[in-house]
């Protein structure tokens, strides 16, 4: 989950480190309100979860209160990449002397972090690695030890950021730490013609896996990229959006990650990931298949179930009140094994739907389900 900028400033200045004052609204009248309030001119910044918001016209230096008021108003709405801006930061403007980038990144291939500075800050780092590679240090942080004051000077060393960075350095490793962060980045870092050094601009991606420590920031946060995947997280659906025809609904999450790689290997591109996980209640069947259903792109459905605590009987119990529930427009495959299989196959006969077929292994049902992705 990313945070906005403002809430990246807010978590800085709580580690104590230095930021401008700062207000943050969606009514440009407040605007002007805040722009007094600030006094002086102020920079106003679209609150977008993207980088590139001041060349794409999101940050404007505002003379006074009232072109602060029309410059939020021209900013609020705005699109940038994609994201519509709905609030607009105002801060107080900063002399900058230097602009440096530092960021503290998880490296999942290594199993470390790593923090990447560079004395040329301001513009986007991938341009400047791109063109300059030598100008940006790349740092292992070995996760048992963090950034210690001895570290952050090797990190200021190696990227040529002035002594007075290491404080700042070793804080902002505090956030990614105390946050549960897997990215703290700050673009520009700077230095002021004072000889302060201030966080001008933050990005802070929070991980997941910890959201239930980290109550403090709301589902208001969390940006779905995909309606279907809203709707599912809604339902309390373990759903991961995919870009295939083969809808699949399995138990337990290695069978469906298998369950995946078995309907690849048919020639066929999964829709999704869907685990119901241990219950496979009638109700968890009904609200995955109602997803599922809804993606324009599934051309047939594939329940793969091992029974195991949950027997295959208490399954298709569930997926026959399912069918009630909700109206099954595609082709649905189910495999029951394991567990009361037969007496679960037994139920499925019963009610025999027109477009449900069984199958008993997990082979001949992936490739059934893949011939009626393809022929229907
Ligand atoms: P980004 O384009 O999304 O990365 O937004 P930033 O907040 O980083 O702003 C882009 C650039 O605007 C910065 O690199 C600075 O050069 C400039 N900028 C932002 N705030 C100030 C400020 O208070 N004073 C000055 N002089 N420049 C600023
Ligand atoms: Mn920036």
């Amino acid at each position: 989950m990313d945070l906005y900028e403002h809430q990246a400033r807010g978590l800085f200045e709580e580690h104590g480190i230095l930021v401008p004052r700062a207000e943050v609204t969606a009514s440009p009248k407040e605007a002007r309100e805040i722009a007094r309030r600030l006094g002086g001119p102020v920079v106003v910044k679209a609150q977008v979860k993207t980088g590139g918001r001041g060349k794409a016209g999101g940050v404007k230096l505002a003379a006074d209160p009232a072109t602060a008021e029309l410059t939020a108003r021209r900013i609020l709405g705005m699109d940038i990449k994609g994201h519509t801006v709905g609030k607009v930061m105002l801060a107080q403007p900063v002399n900058i002397e230097t602009e440096f980038y530092v960021a503290y990144v998880l490296d999942r291939a290594a199993g470390r972090f790593l923090a990447i500075a560079s004395a040329e800050g301001g513009m986007e780092i991938e341009e400047v690695a791109a063109g300059r590679p030598e100008a940006v240090a790349r740092i292992p942080i070995d996760p048992a030890e963090g950034v210690t004051s001895a570290k952050a000077y090797e990190i200021a060393k190696a990227a040529g950021l002035p002594p007075q960075t290491v404080d700042v350095l070793v804080r902002l490793w505090g956030v990614l730490v105390r946050e549960d962060a897997v990215l703290v980045e700050v673009n520009p870092l700077v230095r002021t013609r004072q000889g302060q050094i201030l966080a001008l601009d933050g990005k802070v991606a929070l991980d997941d896996n910890a959201r239930f420590r980290q109550a403090r920031w709301g589902a208001e946060n969390v940006v779905h990229d995909d309606p279907l995947e809203e709707a599912a997280a809604a339902k309390g659906l373990n759903y991961v959006k995919l870009d295939g025809e083969v809808g699949i609904i399995g138990n337990g999450a290695g069978l469906v990650m298998s369950t995946l790689d078995v309907v690849a290997g048919c020639g066929a591109r999964p829709a999704n990931f869907l685990d119901i996980g241990g219950g496979a209640s009638a109700r968890v069947m009904a609200d995955g298949l109602s997803v599922i259903l809804s993606d324009p792109a599934v051309k047939s459905v594939f329940v793969n179930v091992f029974g195991g605590i949950t027997a295959c009987d208490a399954v298709a119990d569930g997926i026959v009140q399912a069918l009630d529930a909700v109206q099954l427009t595609k082709p649905l495959v189910v495999r029951l094994d394991g567990n009361n299989a037969v007496r679960g196959r037994a139920i499925l006969d019963e009610h025999a739907h027109p477009l449900v077929q069984q199958a008993t292994t997990m082979d001949g049902a992936a490739r059934r389900a893949a011939q009626l992705a393809h022929t229907s």
